[in-house]
């Protein structure tokens, strides 16, 4: 299956102190956040890989919760929204067959509802920290009316086959060239996704970790957005070691594996650049 991808930002947040949570910059004034999501154009249909925040939350703000509201102000901009961005590449919604979802926090699958006929496909440990709450999960942390409209779930089971020494089963199918990477940590059923890129892979690796420097050869981390990462750890030592695979993934493989995450504006902005036409 031959993929082209396309990188979009489905939700400007902007929290406070862009030196605390961009690591550069004032300490005053407003951080940027992105939420990076990716959109491949497979052979049989469109397939999102998260969805950011939808058109419902930019209408109804209150959908996100007033806690996420104070602490990250979303610009809540719907032309942000993967909706409509799906549109101005001149595709339907209705293209839109498959959605992979790294976990279910409310800016990952806040644009749930505005694919409905789209495939849900996530982890199944996730699935039962969110939906079935067949495993505890911090109270609100998931919130049930993004997918109040019953999406057609795909479940995976925990582990499969080796991938640089992580476990990974295949996300679509029997297709090899997309891959769900189990990651827990942030949440119980947290996984990247993995899509083969020619000869190299993507790996779009969630709120595994938060910033670019996180996977450099001398780790940090802008104090506000360490503290943003321990608040959502819903199992901090599974974070911290899974964090530290992907740095060594990084480090020992660097030339055949690209690394994302879901909250780096950099890394979003050098993405976007490098998939710039050249004129
Ligand atoms: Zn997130």
């Amino acid at each position: 299956m031959a993929l082209r991808v396309h990188h979009l930002n489905a939700g400007t947040t902007c929290p406070v102190s862009p030196l605390l949570v961009n690591g550069r910059g004032w300490p005053f004034g407003r951080a940027r956040l992105v939420c990076h999501v990716l959109l491949m154009e497979a052979e049989d249909g469109l397939v999102l890989v998260d969805t950011g925040m939808g058109l419902k939350d930019c209408a109804d703000p209150n959908r996100l919760g007033p806690g996420f509201i104070k602490r990250a102000a979303p610009r809540l901009d719907p032309a942000e929204t993967a909706a409509r961005q799906v549109e101005a590449l001149g595709y339907k919604i209705g293209d839109v067959r498959h959605i992979l979802l790294t976990h279910l926090d409310r800016d990952h699958a806040g644009g749930l509802a505005d694919f409905p006929g789209a495939k849900v496909h996530v982890h199944a440990l996730e699935h039962k920290a969110a939906v079935t709450h067949e495993i505890a999960a911090r109270p609100g942390r998931y919130l049930e009316r993004q997918w109040s409209d019953g999406p057609t779930w795909v479940l995976y089971p925990p582990e499969g086959d080796d991938w640089f020494g992580f476990k990974s089963v295949r996300a679509l199918g029997n297709n090899p060239d997309v891959l769900m990477i189990p990651l827990a940590g942030h949440t119980s059923g947290h996984v990247g996704i993995a899509v083969r890129d020619g000869d190299r892979w993507l790996l779009h690796a969630g709120d595994a970790y938060y910033s670019s420097r996180q996977l450099s050869r001398r780790p940090g981390v802008p104090l506000g957005l360490g503290w943003f990462q321990r608040a959502a750890d819903a199992d901090r030592a599974s974070r911290v070691a899974n964090q530290e695979r992907l740095r060594q993934l990084n480090l020992g493989h660097g030339g055949e594996v690209s690394i994302i995450c879901s909250h780096d504006p950099y890394e979003f902005d050098a993405c976007c650049a490098a998939h710039r036409p050249r004129s």
